[in-house]
Parts: structure tokens; C-alpha cells; sequence
């Protein structure tokens, strides 16, 4: 809930310093790292923003690969390890971010 709460706040907050009437979509970037799901947390936008302006926005999730590189060969990988093939010590970067790209509203 507190990811979903996080966003409306902040939707909010800066629908109303642009004086919007309503909220319309939403457009954030999660880090996959984050382990979110979307159906969850679009579940509990809509119990987060009833009553708000954002009550019934359009919530779109954008998901986010972090970086994960080895800092000993410079190999790549998709999910986080422990330690890499070779030994080497496994640098992740990114992948937990949450942030509001966008915010459609109607003023
Ligand atoms: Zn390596």
C-alpha cells in the first residue's frame, strides 16, 4: 500500500499546484528490483486516490532494468547474483527507483 500511497500523495500534490480539476493517467517508472505487482499496486492506486481528484486516472507502469555488471570482467546479467562467474565482485545499479514520469490532468 505504501507505494500506491507514495504516488497519489504526490500526484496530488502537484495536480494541485497546477490547479487541475482531475487527474486523468499517470504514467511512473519502477525499478524492477522494486518486486512490485503491477496488479496489486494498480489495485491499490484505485483504493489510494478514491475520493481524490485521481479517483479512477489511468495508471501506467513503466518497468526499469538495473544495471548489474561484474567489476572484475565487465560481464552483464539481467538479475542480480551474488558474485559472478569469474569470481568477481557483482555492482547493481538502478532498479529501485520509483518516479513519476508523468501526469496527465485536466485544469
Ligand atoms: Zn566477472
Amino acid at each position: 500500500m505504501s507505494f500506491a500511497q507514495a504516488i497519489v500523495e504526490n500526484v496530488l500534490k502537484l495536480a494541485e499546484e497546477k490547479g487541475a480539476k482531475k487527474v486523468s493517467k499517470v504514467l511512473v517508472e519502477m525499478g524492477e528490483l522494486l518486486l512490485i505487482n503491477p496488479e496489486q499496486l494498480e489495485f491499490c492506486f484505485q483504493v489510494a486516490s478514491s475520493g481524490t481528484i485521481a479517483e479512477g486516472a489511468v495508471l501506467e507502469l513503466e518497468f526499469i532494468k538495473p544495471h548489474i555488471e561484474c567489476l572484475l570482467c565487465g560481464k552483464r546479467y539481467d538479475e542480480p547474483i551474488a558474485i559472478c562467474e569469474c569470481g568477481g565482485i557483482i555492482k547493481v545499479e538502478g532498479g529501485k527507483d520509483m518516479v513519476i514520469r508523468k501526469i496527465e490532468m485536466e485544469v
